[in-house]
């Protein structure tokens, strides 16, 4: 349920107003917006009486929600969620690039690919140390030693780290990550989204390779109903019956998204076909479409990569998209307001 509050409402009434709900059992989320606050109540809502609620002196509006997800739902929280990474933002108009491969193999692959994607206009460096994999026999990451490698990069280029974490019990280690990836495998993984939940660092939610909108929110909601509101929608391809790529990209999921939630949204081109000559192409329209960022697997030597070698592109490879990325992204922002 959603309660709109008039626009100079008296504060006192508002916070008795919220006393009363909490001794409800509801838990409030305040969303203060320019023209309206709005208190988004998440609990057992069937109990309260709507008429006796809009009845109140303070109050404009009152809606239930139907939609499952309520944090993540854009009717409880109309403005964009903007997070702060280091000194880098992911929503609010900023396109995010995360880059980097898909494991880190050598502190001198890491540091190396960090520096040049760093130079190319890369916000953020991507790189698995516990990599989840569909096969047992793939190469599974470098573990402890592979974050060693990623903060080593960080220190080197100032670029915040992401990483994918796929246990409970690799948290403590997590400690010194910037932003934690769960990958699609693990997307209803509901205790390691509770886990994510209880701790205050952004997370990179992919969506599982079967999932709808709904089930994807209500992962998010799961993260977000622990008390962490950093969530990063990553749409990543599907499961659908074309066999020539590894997956489809849904382009769809970004406006559609836009519409169900404040939540940013980025893509990845990358898996979601397992093609480096696709990745060009589907960034560009994931950009075009209005995605918030885009992550991008980059390699110094795909040929030999122990993981995903097909699907990354080379480093003068990604200079040019990278480039081409940000003038799309600017070209777009100049055309806003346009008729
Ligand atoms: C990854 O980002 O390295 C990865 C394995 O992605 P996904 O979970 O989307 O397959
Ligand atoms: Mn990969």
């Amino acid at each position: 349920m959603i309660v709109v509050l008039k626009p100079n409402h008296n504060p006192s009434q508002m916070e008795s107003l919220i006393s009363w709900l909490r001794e409800k059992n509801i838990t409030i989320h305040t969303s203060v917006g320019q023209a309206n606050t709005i208190l988004g109540l998440v609990g057992d809502t069937s109990q309260l009486d709507v008429d006796l609620i809009a009845a109140l002196d303070i109050v404009e509006d009152v809606k239930r929600v139907q939609e499952p997800y309520k944090n993540a739902n854009r009717k409880f929280h109309p403005e964009d969620t903007v997070i702060q990474v280091g000194n880098t933002q992911v929503g609010g108009g900023n396109l995010t690039i995360m880059a980097g491969p898909c494991s880190v193999e050598s502190e001198e692959q890491a540091v190396a690919v960090a520096k040049a994607v760093k130079a190319a206009g890369a916000t953020m460096f991507r790189g698995g140390a516990f990599n989840s994999r569909t096969s047992p026999y793939a190469f599974w990451g470098m573990g402890e030693r592979g974050l060693a490698y990623l903060k080593a990069a960080r220190d080197e280029t100032g670029l915040p780290i992401v990483t994918e974490l796929t246990d409970i019990n690799q948290l403590a280690l997590f400690r010194d990550v910037d932003v934690i990836q769960i990958g699609t495998r693990n997307m209803q993984n509901v205790d390691l989204l509770k886990a994510v939940g209880h701790q205050d660092k952004p997370v990179v939610l992919k969506r599982g390779r079967s999932a709808t909108y709904e089930e994807w929110l209500m992962s998010a909601e799961y993260i977000m109903a622990g008390g962490n509101e950093n969530v990063i929608l990553c749409e990543r391809g599907i499961r659908t019956f074309e066999s020539y790529t590894r997956n489809t990209l849904d382009l769809a999921s970004i406006p559609v998204l836009r519409r169900l939630t404040h939540l940013p949204v980025i893509v990845d081109p990358s898996h979601a076909t397992g093609k480096y000559w696709l990745v060009d192409s589907l960034a560009m329209g994931a950009v075009a479409a209005g995605a918030d960022g885009v992550q991008i697997e980059v390699h110094n030597d795909p040929a030999h990569a122990l993981c995903d070698g097909p699907l990354a592109l080379k480093l003068d490879a990604f200079t040019p998209l990278a480039g081409k990325l940000l003038a799309l992204h600017a070209a777009l922002k100049g055309m806003e307001g346009q008729a």
